[in-house]
């Protein structure tokens, strides 16, 4: 198994850092910047997508496009089900876009994704290749998807992931003003969702100095910011740090790829239909605890970054204080479960051996929110 490299020796042995293309527009009151984002990228017909709390916010995108809108899509699903995506597409074909622009979370993202993944815009478009639709990111949650090239589909309930860089955002316009109305509760989800996407990213087989940096800073944002929105949920400045989180996040994820931890999510997410964001927050402090002393640099660096001399227990606290769920079993998942997910996982690279008695010993604390 590689050992992930710790950004000192890093700059010894070498190491690869792709940074990828995308322009970030980031304020309160972004939003009315949408629309001259979008004629900055020469695109002619734009279709909309909003999750269904951002209908407010489409209604506004939609009045700035004037003559470049084409069209809009109200309501998402979770996880981009193939039957929504192939409407969808439908709908961009019928009405000639070559972008979209997608308000919402990590579903409404994923949807514009889709499109992006497999309709070509119209020949006449001016947009910047003239091949794929382009995707314009307005997100309200702090799942991070628009920072990265990876879609996801899912297909009779098995969820196909992939990366592809026509799916990621030409453009992400971050408001604050948007998230502001985000329930506390699916606040803290997401933002575990985020933390998972820093903390994963110092021991990814592909983690590398310049990611681990944008990681431990997105911890700090995320951390601070989720207890500030404990006291306030309206505050604008703590909003805007978990956004600004929420982008570090995107990014480490994007750079750095995933490992043990989002994999036992995806199986546990797909195989049970255990919500997404809410598993992160009863998993990652488990696995935290088992790979955290191998790359012990980049512990200390995120323990000074979340405010605490003990990586693992410090985020099973944050997320308890959050109110997210810290175990399995308040999320539905049975304790049979946990020993079929245990022999269906398969082993994959991380800084220590991943055997079938690690992988138990994940799940089964997970299972029962044992503070690590
Ligand atoms: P989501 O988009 O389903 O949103 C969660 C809930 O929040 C929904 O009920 C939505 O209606 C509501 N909501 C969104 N914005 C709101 C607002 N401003 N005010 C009030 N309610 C609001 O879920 P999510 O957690 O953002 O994203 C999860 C999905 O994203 C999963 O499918 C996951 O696999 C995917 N994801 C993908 C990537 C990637 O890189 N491709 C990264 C992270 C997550």
């Amino acid at each position: 198994m590689p050992r992930p490299v710790e950004p000192e020796a890093a700059l010894g042995a070498g190491f690869v850092h792709t940074f990828l293309p995308g322009r970030v527009v980031f304020g309160a009151g972004a939003l009315d910047r949408v629309a001259t984002e979008v004629e900055a990228l020469g695109v002619r017909r734009v279709l909309v997508i909003a999750t269904n709390s951002a209908r407010a916010a489409a209604d506004v995108v939609e009045a700035q496009l004037g003559d470049l809108f084409a069209g809009r899509i109200d309501g998402v699903a979770q996880h981009v089900p193939t039957e929504v995506a192939e409407d969808a597409r439908a709908k961009a074909r019928e009405a000639g876009a070559d972008a979209v622009v997608a308000i919402g979370g990590g579903s409404a993202i994923g949807l514009a994704k889709a499109i992006a993944l497999t309709t070509a815009a119209p020949p006449a478009s001016e947009a910047v290749d003239g091949r794929a639709v382009v995707v314009v990111a307005v997100p309200t949650t702090y799942a991070g998807s628009e920072m990265t090239p990876v879609w996801g589909e899912t297909t009779d309930g098995r969820k196909s992931t992939g990366t592809d860089v026509r799916v990621l955002p030409r453009v992400v316009v971050y408001d604050s003003v948007l998230s502001r109305e985000l329930p506390l509760k699916v606040t803290a989800a997401s933002v575990a969702n985020a933390i998972a996407h820093c903390v994963e990213a110092v021991w990814t087989p592909k983690a590398d100095p310049i990611t681990e940096l944008t990681a431990v800073e997105g911890l700090r944002a995320l951390s601070n910011g989720m207890r500030d929105v404990l006291r306030a949920p309206g505050d604008l400045d703590a909003r805007s740090n978990l956004l600004y989180g929420a982008c570090l996040a995107g990014s480490a994820l994007a750079t750095a790829g995933t490992g043990l931890h989002h994999k036992l999510c995806h199986l546990l997410g797909g195989t049970y239909n255990l919500p997404h964001a809410e598993t992160h927050a009863a998993v990652l402090p488990q696995v935290a605890r088992v790979n955290a002393s191998s790359v012990p640099q980049a512990k200390t660096r995120l323990e000074a970054a979340l405010g605490t001399t003990d990586l693992a227990g410090g985020l099973f606290d944050l997320f308890q204080a959050a109110g997210v769920p810290t175990s399995l079993r308040e999320l539905g998942l049975t304790e049979a479960q946990v020993a079929e997910a245990t022999a269906a996982f398969k082993p994959t690279d991380n800084p220590i051996p991943v055997t079938e008695d690690l992988v138990r010993e994940i799940l089964t604390r997970a299972w029962s929110g044992t503070r690590p």
